[in-house]
């Protein structure tokens, strides 16, 4: 394979991130330079010198992994809670600079973060390979033979129903679900829970037993029936000192036994993971796929 340059953008919820990498063979993409724009102002305050930056660069391929939902066909965003953002022509916004836009990919975060993980990572070689991201939200990007699963739209992991503890009478922070994963396990809801930050509360605080019961019943539901050889889980709540231990082998008694249990494991990329998953779709559009 010859070296290719490529553009990946990673859009988050406060920031969008965009950075220009070398990718040669099969190791992981070199990243060359970066470009941080906050999302506190308009869409356009924050996309437009993105795709000024982008197009001073001769890319063979761009990757946009931002947050969703997203209409993936039109390359915009859906309906957001985010003020401002919804219906916004991402796709369309960040390549308008280039004379001749590069082959372009348009994902979501996750998505390109399981397709960074399959490429260069902890998914390598699985057939099967999931990425979940435990934080502010929570989402879950597959790859299956390659490529990041689209149907309908995009996996919503996050929001699949989870059976409730039975000490558990927290109202759902999701606003849609009552019983969804997001809603009872993600940071947000473990701080309602507690009545204070998440990040205040000791190891072995009860808050731990709950969210541990919560997130293995997601990957356990998501196993079932997805069958992923390997699960990549990280983001911020995973931070918690023995959490990660705790859920993979709560998962193992929650499938009991009747599927193989695939194969937990950290994200290689950790912080990173969002924008080399952006440059892992870049590197996919520059292939043709
Ligand atoms: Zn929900």
């Amino acid at each position: 394979m010859t070296d290719r340059l490529l553009g990946g953008v990673e859009g988050g919820g406060t920031k969008f991130l965009a950075a220009v990498a070398r990718c040669s063979g099969s190791g992981a993409p070199q990243i060359l330079d970066r470009f941080r724009v906050a999302t506190t102002g308009s869409p356009a305050e924050a996309l437009q010198p993105i795709a000024e930056w982008l197009a001073q660069h001769e890319l063979e391929g761009l990757g946009i992994a931002t947050f969703g939902p997203l209409d993936l066909a039109a390359g915009s965003i859906r309906d957001t809670p985010k003020p401002g953002w919804s219906g916004i022509d991402i796709r369309g916004d960040l390549t308008a600079q280039f004379d001749a836009p590069p082959p372009t990919a348009f994902d979501t975060d996750v998505n390109g973060a399981a397709l960074g993980e399959w490429r260069w990572g902890a998914g390598r070689g699985a057939r099967v390979s999931l990425y979940v991201t435990v934080g502010t939200g929570i989402g879950g990007g597959v790859i299956i033979d390659g490529a990041p699963l689209h149907g309908l739209g995009h996996p919503e992991m996050g929001h699949i129903s989870v059976p409730r503890h039975p000490d558990d009478d927290l109202r759902s922070t999701c606003p849609h679900h009552a019983d969804c994963l997001e809603g009872l396990a993600s940071g947000p809801a473990i701080s309602s829970r507690a009545g204070k930050p998440a990040d205040q509360l000791g190891d072995d605080d009860p808050a731990w037993d709950l969210e541990t019961h919560y997130l293995a019943h997601g990957l356990a539901e998501i196993t079932t029936v997805l069958s992923p050889e390997v699960i990549a889980i990280g983001g911020g709540v995973l931070e918690r000192t023995g959490l990660f231990d705790r859920v993979a082998a709560r998962l193992d008694e929650v499938l009991g036994g009747y599927v193989e249990t695939p194969a937990v494991v950290l994200p290689r990329f950790g912080q990173e993971a969002g924008l080399m998953g952006a440059v892992a779709l870049a590197d996919r559009a520059a292939s043709g796929a």
